[in-house]
């Protein structure tokens, strides 16, 4: 009996590594154009996270070489804070987050992680660490539990419950026809935006991982919506390095350190209210831009009509 066992186990073990590899992957489908060739080194070694710093130094990056992207780019983030990138379309906000990934290699400079460059660790150790929100999640023609229980194959139906609790999807799935056994996804009930983004709060929320990337949906959602998101976030940042790349300054005021990009290059850097201080600043500007559109988005115009 052991000796049919033993393989089985071995393959169960094997199925769920590789299940865990493709939630990764999943996670990062919307980042991820082309699958480009970075390879492990010979000599590679599982990260190690103790605390969960990030530090880029002179990062240099293009896709084509006539092209660059990324000038000299340096930053850091102290375990457990969060950073957010904001900036103009097109400045590098999404690529940073590729790289963190290790899905390109940088052409010069370094990423680190807790003092270890990334290009010495395997990809699988580096990925297992992070967790993904990308502005769109993709959903299995599965039930909902299937699709939660995707961020940890072997999260009990408890745990799932909990997880989905905290993302504030839960309630939200009571009212499904079948409850946690309603098929989502193509084929079956179809997820709000803001329902997706909740499933891959919940699943990050399992996979519980030292360092979490945000990359905020580009679409403004409803301000019910908005607020159960920015709680649910809240609770996967906490304790964890988090780094945000946000389109709506409003949701990153409470960042511990707001980076500015502008055409690959650090702008600006400090705090909200550090950033607001400086009149001229990019930040200032794309924060005076969004009040304005705010407010007269707020205005009750049938009322005056
Ligand atoms: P947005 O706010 O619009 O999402 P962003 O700041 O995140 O923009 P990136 O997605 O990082 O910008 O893109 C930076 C630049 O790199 C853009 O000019 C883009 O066209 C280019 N780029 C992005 N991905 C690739 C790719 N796979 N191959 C070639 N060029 C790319």
């Amino acid at each position: 009996v052991l000796q049919l066992y033993t393989p089985l186990n071995f393959f169960g073990t094997y199925y769920r590594m590789i299940q865990q590899a493709f939630i990764d992957m999943e996670n990062m489908l919307d980042l991820l154009d082309i699958q480009p060739d970075v390879q492990d080194s010979p000599f590679a070694k599982d990260l190690v996270i103790n605390n969960g710093m990030i530090e880029f130094d002179s990062v240099c990056f293009h896709y084509q070489p006539e092209r660059p992207i990324l000038k000299n780019v340096s930053f850091s983030v102290l375990p457990g804070q969060t950073l957010a990138i904001v900036g103009p379309s097109g400045a590098g906000k999404t690529t940073i987050v590729r790289l963190l990934f290790r899905f390109y290699d940088v052409q010069s400079g370094s990423i680190k992680i807790d003092g270890t460059d990334i290009n010495l660790v395997t990809q699988n150790s580096l990925r297992r660490s992070i967790g993904v929100v990308p502005q769109d999640t993709v959903l299995f023609n599965r039930d909902i539990l299937y699709n939660v229980r995707y961020g940890r194959v072997t999260a009990t139906d408890r745990e799932v419950e909990n997880a989905a609790r905290t993302a504030e999807m839960h309630e939200r799935i009571q009212t499904f026809p079948e409850g946690y056994k309603t098929v989502v996804g193509e084929r079956g009930l179809k997820l709000s935006g803001g329902e997706k983004q909740r499933v891959a709060i919940a699943r990050t929320l399992l996979k519980a991982p030292a360092i979490v990337l945000l990359d905020e949906a580009t679409s403004a959602l409803d301000t019910i919506t908005e607020r159960h998101i920015q709680s649910a976030l809240r609770t996967v940042c906490e304790g964890r390095t988090t780094i945000i790349v946000a389109h709506r300054l409003s949701t990153i005021s409470h960042a511990d350190v707001i980076v500015v990009l502008r055409d690959g290059e650090v702008a600006e850097r400090g705090s909200h209210e550090e950033l607001l201080g400086l009149p001229d600043g990019l930040y200032a500007s794309m924060w005076r831009e969004q009040s304005t559109s705010y407010t007269n988005a707020d205005k009750p115009t049938t009322l005056d009509n």
